[in-house]
């Protein structure tokens, strides 16, 4: 690297800024999507769905397609969407059977739908703690955090990397739990020549408009199971009406919802999956231009990537060694806006940390299902529990938005550029 002005103070100690950019929003949707909502509204059937036992309990033409297209692209038996990713989780461990005051063992690290789906079915989340290398479920707190009324893992496949899926497959056997997949940030990452989301009992993606393509809201389940498929389209779409015509005997959890995705999502979506590839392609493109820029930087550690494992990069996640650097998350970060870096995070809030857990207060007032005695053991939720994420989040994570923005090659090299501009003045920062 070699972008030494001559006056190579920091922007952030009055110097001149490096970047002064303005970038382009990422955006994946073209006139193919325009074409595809537009034959939709022309049709005059933007829902099909029927919540009685018909065949449109399965919804429209669209849908359908798009499911189809999900199962042989992801290489699944049943693919089944959903209106949010959210509704999808809550689907999800409803299906795999959960009972309230069950334990789930789930990631603190990642966007709270993934732990809400659990006290949805008033059960118990039980946070585990997080691989600093993947910022995944660590499959050792996992074992650790296993109790009697254990009956699920949540594991998150966060910032577009798998979970290490061979030993959570192995402590679920162990245990006999089931495995849901939170893959909503990993779409088309790989894990041993498979797809991420696929490996779990069930699995999932997000199609809401920040992830890597986009219906506006909208997400997928996959699962090769038929009996768990069926469980996931009868909680889609009001399971209690639909039970004694289907003649499911079952029924526990089969009480269901309207989490129906539209026919104009699913036109856009078929036409978004073909693009799934190439979008994923070229983040990875500028990820490697980052690891090649960034590499080297003293105190700076780049993404990894596990043996057998492709990163889908809906973040491009960095961790700093404070003792190293000498500097906090905090001043580095200032700095590095500062010369113009777009879209720099500082990772998620550790979920046991939000009031909801600090206070043990979900349903009503009187802290259920917490102090219900359908919760069989105190559940600590206590600062300290998940030290990996808690210092992720509190000081050692930066994580630059990969998706946010269509970065041109030219924009990347100057970003690199600024991390190295902000390395040769840590003194000053100092
Ligand atoms: C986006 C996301 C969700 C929720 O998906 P929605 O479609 O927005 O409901 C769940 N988990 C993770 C990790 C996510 O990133």
């Amino acid at each position: 690297m070699n972008n030494q002005s001559s006056n190579d103070t920091l922007a952030v100690l009055g110097g001149p800024k490096l970047l002064n950019n303005t970038f382009t929003r990422y955006n994946s949707l073209g006139l193919e999507e325009v074409e595809a909502a537009k034959n939709v509204v022309e049709s005059g059937v933007l829902s099909q769905f029927l919540g009685c036992w018909d065949p449109d309990f399965f919804g429209g033409p669209k849908v359908q397609e798009f499911e189809r297209q999900c199962e042989s692209y992801f290489g699944v038996k049943h693919a089944v969407t959903f209106n949010s990713w959210t509704s999808g989780l809550v689907a999800a461990v409803g299906a795999v059977g959960i009972e309230p005051g069950d334990e789930v063992i789930v990631s603190p690290w990642t966007m709270a739908a993934s732990a809400t789906a659990i006290l949805h079915w008033n059960a118990i989340p039980v946070f585990a703690d997080i691989e600093r290398e993947t910022f995944c479920l660590d499959p050792v707190s996992i074992e650790r955090n296993i109790s009697e009324q254990t009956r699920a893992i949540m594991s998150v496949d966060i910032a577009g990397h798998s979970a290490d899926m061979d030993a959570l497959r192995k402590i679920a056997d162990k245990h006999k739990l089931k495995i849901i997949s939170d893959t909503a940030q990993a779409p088309a990452a790989m894990y041993k020549g498979k797809f991420a989301g696929t490996l779990a009992d069930i699995g999932g993606y997000s199609l809401n408009y920040h992830k890597h393509i986009h219906t506006g809201e909208g997400g997928i389940a996959v699962t090769d199971d038929d009996d768990l498929a069926d469980r996931l389209r009868l909680i889609r779409n009001h399971a209690e009406v639909v039970v004694d015509a289907k003649g499911v005997t079952n029924l526990s959890n089969m009480i269901g919802h309207n989490f129906r995705l539209g026919e104009i999502e699913c036109a856009m979506g078929i036409e978004q999956l073909k693009k799934l590839k190439t979008q994923v392609e070229s983040r990875q493109r500028i990820a490697r231009i980052l690891n090649k820029g960034l590499a080297g930087l003293k105190g700076l550690n780049i993404p990894a990537v596990m043996p057998g494992c492709t990163h889908a990069y809906y973040v491009y996640p960095m961790t700093l060694d404070i003792a190293v650097l000498g500097i906090s998350r905090q001043r580095l970060h200032h700095a590095l806006t500062a010369e113009g870096v777009p879209a720099l995070g500082v990772g998620y809030q550790n979920l046991h940390l939000l009031p909801m857990y600090q206070k043990k207060m979900a349903y009503g007032s009187k802290g259920f299902p917490w102090t219900s005695d359908i919760c069989k053991r105190n559940v600590s939720y206590a600062k300290g529990i998940c030290p990996v994420a808690e210092d992720l989040h509190e000081s050692s994570f930066l994580g630059f938005g990969i998706c946010s923005h269509e970065f041109k090659d030219e924009e990347v090299d100057l970003i690199i550029a600024a991390f190295h501009k902000v390395w040769r003045n840590l003194e000053a920062l100092r």
